[in-house]
């Protein structure tokens, strides 16, 4: 890496520390083992720590990495679990993902469109992630052959929680995903338990939608 990506990647990680932003140490370790340079166009890779969404192919995005430390934050993730992710995209989540959960757990990611599953598959081989399923598919009928999932994220905004994706979370599970309002996504934590669902708001941010049979296209 070069020295001011070197800086970038550094600056960010000391605003997320200072402002107090970030605080789950094992999340700020594998924010400096990622390279998020592997994940976006070469025309960006020195905009690769810059904190703004990046495109990728088919008009998606690579969401800014503030947002996706703040969604693994809420995960609350352990080693071990067995995740699935909705919206692969660039796989720089899913690779932050594979970190968190280490050797013994591992990540199914379900991209809907073909050239993203195949960017991403190219993306991730540049890491050292064997812990990793990517599947092109429709995410928002959740993924049955390996659920149910100790925790769930979705990367596009939903107009609401996908039924398949509540049903394929496993008892105390947590999923986190964008779900669209009239003026903004806002970022929904839903815990599952023994007395109900619960779900609370993180804040609002701005995703690209969720296509398919719960999507609005
Ligand atoms: N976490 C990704 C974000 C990618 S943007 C990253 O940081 O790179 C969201 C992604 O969700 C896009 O790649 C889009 O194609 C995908 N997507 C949209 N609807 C989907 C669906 N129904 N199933 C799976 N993926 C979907």
């Amino acid at each position: 890496m070069s020295s001011s990506l070197d800086d970038k990647k550094e600056a960010l990680y000391r605003y997320w520390v200072d402002a107090g932003i970030i605080k789950d140490s094992k999340l700020l370790y594998a924010f400096q083992k990622v390279k998020r340079e592997s994940f976006v166009l070469n025309v960006d890779i020195d905009r690769a720590y810059g904190d703004y969404p990046l495109g990728i192919p088919h008009f998606q995005t690579i969401s800014q990495p503030t947002t996706v430390m703040l969604m693994t934050q809420a995960l609350k993730m352990e080693a071990g679990m067995e995740v699935l992710e909705v919206g692969t995209g660039s796989g720089y989540q899913t690779a932050i993902l594979s970190e968190m959960v280490g050797e013994k757990g591992w990540i199914v990611s379900l991209e809907y469109y073909k050239t993203l599953s195949d960017f991403a598959c190219k993306n991730l081989q540049k890491t050292d992630c064997r812990n990793v399923k990517i599947i092109h598919g429709d995410g928002g009928n959740g993924w049955e052959e390996e659920a149910p999932y100790d925790r769930i994220i979705v990367t596009c905004a939903c107009p609401s929680v996908p039924p398949p994706l509540l049903e394929q979370l496993k008892p105390d599970g947590i999923m986190v995903l964008p779900v669209t309002t009239h003026f903004s996504d806002k970022m929904q934590v839903i815990k599952k338990s023994a007395s109900g669902i619960s779900s609370k708001s993180i804040g609002s941010f701005s995703f690209v939608p969720l296509r398919g049979i719960y999507g609005n296209f």
